[in-house]
């Protein structure tokens, strides 16, 4: 697919805007705003955006995200027919996404009872829903039976205790195995490898299946596994189809998510295309030809339609030039716990030749709390605006109240048109949960009345 520059000429002299367009959202473009160029996402200006949202603000390109959307479902299916792509719902899990999802023919990944009540409240259907989790409680499994989930994929043999307990109509399960692949990423994604905490060993997981298969209730599929997360080497998830192929055969085969994302223009990643071909290509070699493959993509369906829009609270030059936005770890806590790198650029003058390195940090309390250790930006100023691209993945689903900080709203644009799906955190909701220590007066807790 031809795709467009956002530029509608030349990438201007010092800057890297041609460079940072792989990182971009598809729907980027160039405007005339009030101080020059200006970045829009979708048809829309940042200017506008900022000043009708506020900031921090989590800006998704709908026409984008739903490309991409397609780009999994029709090139899995044209590879392997029998086929299905669930939406690893973590990844970003408010509601107008996950109304998207189902809107676009994905299946839903769900790990516990809040993602459960988020995707029933779009409206995902009970059955298009799988249910994961290494630690699922009693409570969290009766909600699930009760929706009439559609799949769960069990973790250990406790599970299967409770499951036992709890099963009164047949239930469709998958059993996550380890499949002894280390992923190369950071630690903290990393999830196929033997020491790791989801799912069995391929060695135990006979044991497990036998169970399932002999319950009169257990609707045993197959087997789940899911090495880990920004994986950019695709032969690391055709190694784990291989493995997890001599578990035995059965009807289902789900090979998990991981496809890594270009975050910075030196860093590229693999296309959907490439991905494809690898896990298919193992499939062809080492599944049933007859058996259901899916997969379960989070990051790389949605990483690259968002970027968070923060503006610059201040600009302070002393051992070095900082430049502190009106956001933080608190809102972009990949950062902090995977060292992600990221790049940011100046959203209302992107013409401006790029002249300083800046620390670009955030406003929490921790030294840590560094977006980018040298950007690239040009002489910035209060008010201006920044904007971090490729943050539509885990950066909401991080988000924290670290510092008293407020949840960021979550705007959708397409077609020059912007519509708010999750709406910042206001200072009430921060109160709302202590409402027992306001509402009980001093004297009355003094007493113990
Ligand atoms: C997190 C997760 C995914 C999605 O991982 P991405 O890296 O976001 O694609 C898929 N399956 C399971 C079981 C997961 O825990």
């Amino acid at each position: 697919m031809a795709q467009q520059h956002p530029l509608d000429h030349p990438a201007p002299a010092g800057t890297r805007l041609g460079e940072l367009w792989s990182v971009l959202p598809e729907q980027a473009s160039r405007i005339e705003g009030p101080a020059g160029g200006e970045l829009a996402i979708g048809g829309v200006g940042v200017t506008a955006l900022a000043e009708q949202y506020g900031t921090p603000l989590h800006i998704m390109d709908e026409d984008g995200l739903r490309r991409q959307i397609r780009r999994f479902i029709d090139g899995l299916r044209e590879r392997w027919p029998n086929s299905e792509v669930l939406f690893a719902s973590k990844s970003l899990p408010a509601v107008g996404m996950y109304r998207i999802a189902q809107e676009e023919g994905l299946a839903v990944d769900i790990a516990g009872g809040g993602e459960l009540v988020l995707a029933l409240a779009a409206g995902v259907a009970p059955e298009r829903l799988h249910f994961h989790g290494n630690a699922k409680t009693d409570d969290e499994l009766r909600m699930a039976l009760d929706a009439g989930i559609g799949t769960i994929i069990v973790d250990n043999e406790d599970e299967l205790d409770r499951l036992e307990r709890l099963l009164e109509r047949p239930q469709k399960l998958l059993l996550r195995v380890i499949p002894g692949v280390e992923a190369e990423t950071h630690a903290s994604q990393a999830t196929g490898g033997d020491k790791s905490k989801f799912g069995l060993p391929m060695d135990q997981a006979g044991r497990a299946i036998a169970r399932m298969q002999a319950h009169p209730l257990m609707e045993f599929e197959g087997v789940h596994l899911h090495i880990g997360s920004q994986i950019l080497n695709t032969r690391q998830f055709a190694q784990a189809v291989e493995n997890i192929s001599t578990v035995g055969t059965f009807p289902v085969y789900d090979v998990g998510g991981g496809l890594g994302v270009q975050y910075t223009y030196d860093e590229p990643a693999p296309s959907v295309d490439e991905y494809l071909d690898a896990i298919v290509a193992a499939a062809r070699e080492h599944l049933p030809a007859d058996a259901k493959l899916m997969i379960e993509p989070g990051r790389s369906v949605v990483a690259r339609a968002g970027v968070t829009l923060y503006r610059v609270v201040s600009v302070k030059r002393t051992g070095d030039v900082f430049v502190a936005i009106d956001g933080g770890l608190a809102d972009q806590m990949d950062i902090a716990l995977t060292a992600q790198r990221y790049e940011a650029l100046l959203a209302d003058r992107i013409d401006e030749p790029w002249t300083e390195s800046v620390q670009l940090v955030g406003r929490q309390c921790e030294s840590g709390d560094l977006f980018i250790d040298g950007a690239p930006l040009p002489e910035a100023r209060v008010g201006d605006l920044v904007v971090m691209p490729a943050t539509g993945a885990y950066a909401y689903t991080l988000s924290n109240n670290y510092n008293g900080a407020l949840k960021p709203a979550i705007v959708f644009v397409r077609d020059g048109a912007s519509r708010l799906v999750t709406r910042r955190e206001t200072y009430d909701d921060l109160l709302a949960t202590h409402a027992p220590a306001i509402e009980s007066s001093p004297t009355a807790s003094q007493t113990g009345a």
